[in-house]
């Protein structure tokens, strides 16, 4: 037989609610009375609502009892609804033993663990803070301990490693703990419920963990204690730990979303000092790492500091932007309406830690944003500023700087130490230091390096030199970004970001031009129209692949009956390091950089040490073209230390490497010992250049100049080696000497000079030595061999060397400098030249003159080289690959064919 039961409900909130509206659906059940909790201030507990929804009386306490006896008042409201049973379901009052025994079937209570474990008021937290391996409930008749009376219904759950003290709940204890109250309520109806004694095996009490002396986090212990002590109080109230600032401050944090961290120590990241933890924690791009006594590490990836949630990775950055930030009244103002904006959008309420996405705003939303924010505040913003700050307080940030910049097209800005070139007419402010994080920065040992005026030889500016550690952390920028800002660019944005890039050096064109001529001795004219205007295109070029790289869908065999797609992805390959030499400084760092970003890697270039100039112009401008900091960094340095921690480093995948042989294979060593990183080297030449008497000479003689003498010879491709053939070798040297005699040699910024000085004096000195082996080994030196007379400066005079002979050191070796070496050949034996063309470990770059087709496409299909000019040389082009064969190194820059340099295939396959 059922019993038909009058019940008062006591307790509170949602979980109360629920029960009663559960035990309204039963026939033989009354709910007679409700109890709860007064309102606070206009707000009444949910259980009051509901109860007042079906007009069920409801009854509000501030207490039940004072000095420990019960209000008499209080008792006669009770037992005027005359309950037959008391359910609580959820309840923080004292209820006196009065009311516990007031009804005749007794009380029956709601508890969060497996009684007689933990008892007391936080019974979830402790069930995961002692790292049990079971959660559950217990429904008991309550008596006048605290939890100990006899158990009605016991029910449990296994804790997955993801749970928290919410997750618990929601997913078991609230869901399947309003279900368990509905058969308690019936068992109890039906007189089958059990009144099990609790034993006291096993029982513990257990603190209440709202006293926050109870929520400091102990860091010295296991790893999975500290993890499970944080996930016990995730999300409220949050446990705490205490950081120790660098100025010796303290300040409490809050910690959550914390997960056992197996992929072990730090791979890259910035210490940070929390109180009571003998060695650093580290934030890194996927939270905050701490480890525990045992060596293992727990990751939390938020912390609430006051009361602002923040990304755990974001700690510096917010700290940097909060010491930027010093808010006017009116900005403050504006982050009202911002916030508005933002709701009205997600219909949510904002808080600084709302991410744009992850509550839901899709494209439409980024357009409405954007428009909405031009229009409330008047400020430049694109679409790629919602992609890069996702989240409200960095958004707001990117907006107060916007409106601080005014309608400067939002250009940032970057601040540096650095000197003023004062040349060609222009004032330049150059930096001198290194560029890693979106910050310049000094060398952390203070090192520098002297950068020398090639045309006076005097001391133009010191640069930063980056040392290991500089290097390191740059690295670790990269790494940073690549995990995280970057990721949110789309290869669209990505594209738009490096035109605007190019625009800004379009801009700047003749300032680089200048510094690049200073710098490195380059004639302005050709500084401007290759140095500089190369690199531009390269950009230009590389920014329309960022949106068309893609895989392919291969039909492969499918294993019947089922079906088989399978699909290609190419994705970037992570932090690239890039190497450059000292020759053609900004158009190097284009070639490789820009296939390298617009595939979607993020870098660390060392330039050459001679003349880091221009890659530090270039770097302020990343930062005015809006890239987010850490995708592109510059350590100027020495190749030894900062080229070969680039090469050493294990953050570092791919090394993009121009420079000389030797060192390029002292590259490939240290990429296959550090951490077998891919790398692609384009290394020196010795480049042959065939002139048949067939030729239409006016074109070669022009050629063959510029095939040597371009960029004073410091040009990787010049041909190394002039055939000259025997029916035109003296007028082709007449005439060469000819134009010799006019070239105009003197300050490269003088728009009429052709030739300037040598890049740096250990290069000058090389020249000397190697015009001095030509004559010892009995080459006939028509022309220059020496310094210009009379000039200042690392002035060589454009060399020309004949009868030399294949076994010579000038016939073998790259000078690298204005150096034609030339050699007849008979023009009936064209099998022999072939032969001495490709006698060479080099493979770089080759040429022939010829009007004949046949004999122009034999000499291309034979010459082992990576590049072939017919009745032309140096016709470079970013859309053409570029790059060597044999010991001028593998993988080439430019073209399609560089992206690949810089991207991995993934293959994936799906059975259906
Ligand atoms: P390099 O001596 O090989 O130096 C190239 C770069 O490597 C420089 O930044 C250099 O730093 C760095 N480096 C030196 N030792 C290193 C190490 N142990 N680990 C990592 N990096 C290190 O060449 P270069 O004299 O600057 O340039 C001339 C050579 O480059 C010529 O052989 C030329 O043919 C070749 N090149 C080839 C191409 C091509 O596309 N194939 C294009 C241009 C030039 P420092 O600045 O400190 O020396």
């Amino acid at each position: 037989m059922t019993l038909n039961l009058r019940i008062a409900i006591i307790g509170q909130s949602n979980f109360a609610a629920d029960v009663l509206e559960l035990l309204l659906e039963r026939r033989n059940v009354e709910v007679v009375g409700v109890f709860t909790i007064p309102d606070k201030g206009s707000r009444e507990d949910i259980l009051a609502t509901t109860a007042s929804l079906h007009r069920i009386p409801v009854f509000k306490f501030a207490s039940w009892r004072r000095k420990g006896i019960a209000l008499p008042e209080v008792l006669e409201q009770y037992k005027s609804v005359g309950a037959t049973l008391n359910v609580l379901p959820y309840c923080s009052q004292f209820i006196p033993m009065e009311v516990i025994d007031g009804a005749p079937l007794g009380s029956i209570c709601y508890h969060p663990s497996i009684l007689p474990r933990h008892r007391g008021a936080s019974a979830i937290s402790w069930t995961l803070i002692e790292g049990d391996e079971v959660a559950g409930f217990s429904i008991f008749w309550a008596d006048d301990g605290l939890d100990t009376g006899p158990l009605l219904l016991q029910k449990q759950t296994v804790l997955e490693p993801t749970d928290t003290l919410d997750s618990i709940y929601k997913r078991f204890l609230y869901p399947e703990g309003i279900k368990s109250m509905g058969v308690a309520v019936d068992m109890v109806a039906a007189g089958t419920a059990p009144k099990i004694a609790q034993t006291e095996v096993g029982a513990t009490y257990d603190p209440a963990m709202f006293k926050v002396e109870n929520q400091m986090l102990n860091l010295q212990q296991p790893a999975a204690n500290i993890w499970n002590f944080v996930r016990g109080l995730d999300s409220v109230p949050g446990a705490i730990a205490t950081v120790i600032e660098q100025d010796g401050t303290e300040q409490q944090v809050r910690l959550f979303g914390a997960h056992l961290y197996s992929a072990g120590a730090p791979k890259a990241g910035r210490a940070l000092r929390l109180k009571g933890l003998d060695k650093p924690a580290w934030v890194h791009e996927g939270g905050l790492l701490i480890e525990g006594t045992d060596g293992q590490f727990v990751n939390v990836r938020r912390l609430k500091r006051g009361a602002k949630m923040i990304n755990a990775s974001d700690w510096f950055k917010l700290e940097q932007v909060q010491q930027l930030q010093d808010f006017s009244e009116d900005e403050l103002a504006k982050r009202e309406l911002l916030s508005n904006i933002w709701q009205a959008i997600l219909k949510l309420p904002i808080e600084s830690n709302t991410d744009f996405f992850a509550a839901g705003a899709g494209s439409m939303d980024v357009v409405r944003l954007v428009e909405e924010c031009k229009d409330a505040f008047d400020v430049p913003l694109e679409n790629e500023h919602v992609f890069m700050a996702p989240v409200f307080e960095e958004f707001f940030v990117e907006l107060v700087r916007a409106l601080r910049q005014g309608s400067a097209g939002g250009a940032q800005q970057v601040s540096f130490e650095g000197f003023t070139l004062r040349a060609n007419k222009r004032e330049i402010p150059v930096p001198t230091q290194l560029f890693y994080g979106g910050e310049f920065v000094d060398a952390k040992n203070k090192q520098t390096l002297d950068i020398i005026n090639p045309t006076d030889e005097q001391l133009l500016c010191k640069v930063a030199c980056a040392s290991k550690e500089d290097v390191d952390e740059a690295v670790k920028a990269a790494h940073t970004a690549f995990h995280g800002a970057w990721k949110q660019v789309s290869a669209r944005q990505r594209g738009q970001l490096m035109l605007k890039l190019a625009d800004l050096m379009e801009q700047h064109k003749e300032e680089l031009a200048t510094i690049e001529s200073v710098d490195s001795g380059a004639v302005y004219t050709l500084a401007l129209k290759t140095h500089i205007g190369m690199s531009i295109d390269a950009w230009r070029y590389f920014a329309g692949w960022c949106d068309k790289i893609q895989g392919n869908t291969i039909p492969v065999n499918p294993a019947r009956p089922n079906n088989v797609l399978t699909f290609t992805r190419k994705e970037p390959i992570g932090v690239c390091g890039l190497i450059t030499p000292w020759n053609y400084p900004l158009m190097m760092l284009s070639w490789k950089m820009a296939a390298c970003i617009a595939a979607g890697n993020t870098c660390v270039i060392k330039p050459a040490q001679t003349c880091p100039l221009t890659a530090l112009k270039f770097a302020e401008l990343t930062v005015k073209a809006g890239f987010p900091p850490g995708v592109i960094n510059v350590v100027p340095g020495m190749g030894s230390q900062a080229g070969q921690a680039v090469a050493d480093h294990e953050l570092v995948r791919k090394l993009g490497f121009t420079g000389s042989t030797p060192v390029g294979k002292h590259i490939m060593r240290s990429c296959a010992n550090s951490n077998l990183k891919k790398c692609s080297l384009e290394l020196g030449g010795k480049s042959p250049l065939i002139i048949f008497a067939d030729c239409d000479l006016d074109k070669a003689i022009k050629h063959g100049m510029s095939s040597v003498f371009f960029n004073k010879g410091e040009n990787c491709i010049a041909a190394g080696r002039l055939f000259v053939e025997d029916r035109i070798h003296d007028e082709f040297v007449r005439r060469v000497l000819k134009d010799l005699r006019t070239m105009t040699i003197g300050d490269p910024l003088n728009r009429s000079t052709a030739h300037g000085p040598q890049n740096h004096k250990a290069h000058f000195d090389k020249l000397l030595e190697f015009c001095d082996r030509g004559v010892q080994e009995g080459a006939t030196l028509v022309y220059g061999g020496c310094r210009v007379p009379n000039l200042k400066g690392y002035f060589f005079t454009p060399t020309v060397f004949t009868n030399v002979e294949d076994h010579m050191f000038i016939a073998q070796e790259e000078s690298f400098g204005p150096i034609m070496i030339i050699s007849k050949f008979n023009g009936s034996d064209i099998d022999s030249v072939m032969q001495r063309a490709n006698r060479t470990e080099y493979g770089l770059a080759s040429g022939v003159f010829t009007k004949d087709i046949s004999k122009a496409l034999g000499f291309a299909d034979r010459i082992e080289a990576g590049t072939v000019f017919i009745n032309v040389y140096n016709k470079t082009d970013v859309a053409a690959p570029f790059g060597g064969f044999k010991q001028s190194g593998y993988g080439k820059d430019l073209g399609q064919e560089a992206l690949n340099e810089y991207l991995k295939t993934k293959c994936v396959t799906i059975e259906y």
